[in-house]
């Protein structure tokens, strides 16, 4: 029996851990002109590890860990998983969150034992009279220019301190990198809500020439848009609740699969099942042998 190129595609790219949502996707993955990467939990593992905590003056390293673990337990971000990993490795009994809520690219706030804890970017300091925010920036500006993620907590409304993360490049993001250059002609970007130092340390490790950092959910949509409007057919790949509404402005959004929040995978038009960058560029070529078929 023959089934239709573009069908026996999808069955081929689902038994290489890849999930084509439709014929249609499969068909256009050929058109890819540029690939975009988000960077936590896309090409990093997105298993960061708690690499330094920073306390303010007259707070105590324990309780800053304990607070704001308890204010990520709900969260499923990946810096949230290692600021709880790190407090349960230590042995630290976590808190329970209330009035718990979690905004895209920004961070998380809740009440824990009846104080507002919020942890997340260090823009979170910039709500803050400059005078109390001052120490905490340093510390922040010392923490990214080491290619780490600064993580901010604020307990009402006192910088407590600062949590240091730190990722990994997943093993074959480079490798993948050089072939989908090869395949489009184009060399990929990285859009990331991280700080510029965290996200050029991992583009360098990459092969990655063009880094956009700093960028929330809306920005990353705008530089979507910013390489459409110039033609582009960009195939974005992206694990985050932050990056769902540019999976959904890009010709083709890719959802990491295992990492991915189910935002993330209900947006997307496919999906790296088994979160194997290298499944990637096979997916491009396996398209154009498919409509070569066809046409
Ligand atoms: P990326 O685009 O690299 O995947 P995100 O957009 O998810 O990064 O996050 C951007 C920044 O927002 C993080 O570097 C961090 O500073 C902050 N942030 C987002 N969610 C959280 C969270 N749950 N805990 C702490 N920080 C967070
Ligand atoms: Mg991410």
């Amino acid at each position: 029996a023959t089934m239709p190129p573009l069908l026996s595609a999808i069955a081929l790219a689902g038994r290489n851990g890849v999930l084509v949502k439709s014929a249609l996707v499969m068909e256009r993955l050929a058109d890819t002109s540029l690939v975009a990467f988000d960077k936590t939990g896309t090409l990093t593992t997105g298993s960061p590890r708690l690499a330094g905590v920073h306390a303010a003056a007259g707070v105590d390293t324990t309780e800053l860990l304990r607070l704001a673990a308890g204010a990520e337990d709900p969260s499923e971000h990946p810096l949230a998983v290692a600021v709880l990993t790190a407090a349960q490795e230590r042995g630290l009994p976590v808190p329970p969150a209330g009035d718990f809520d979690s905004t895209p690219g920004h961070g998380v706030t809740a009440l824990i034992e009846g104080r507002r804890v919020a942890v997340g970017r260090p823009s979170l300091l910039d709500q803050l009279p400059d005078h109390v925010a001052a120490e905490t920036r340093h510390v922040v500006t010392h923490v990214e220019g080491a290619g780490h993620t600064a993580v901010v907590v604020v307990v009402d409304g006192r910088p407590w301190g600062v949590l240091a993360l730190a990722d990994h490049i997943r093993s074959r993001a480079a490798a993948t990198v050089e072939a989908l250059t090869a395949l489009t002609g184009a060399t990929p970007v990285l859009l990331t809500g991280d700080n510029l130092g965290a996200a050029r340390h991992l583009a360098a490790e990459a092969g990655i020439a063009d880094t956009y950092a700093g960028l929330l959910p809306a920005d990353k949509v705008d530089r979507v848009r910013h390489v459409q409007a110039r033609g582009q057919r960009v195939l974005l790949v992206g694990d985050g609740v932050n990056d769902a509404p540019a999976l959904a402005t890009a010709e083709l959004g890719v959802a990491m699969g295992r990492q991915g929040s189910d935002l993330a995978l209900q947006t997307a038009d496919a999906v790296l099942v088994r979160d194997d960058l290298s499944a990637l560029p096979a997916m491009i070529a396996l398209s154009r042998r498919a409509r070569r078929v066809v046409k």
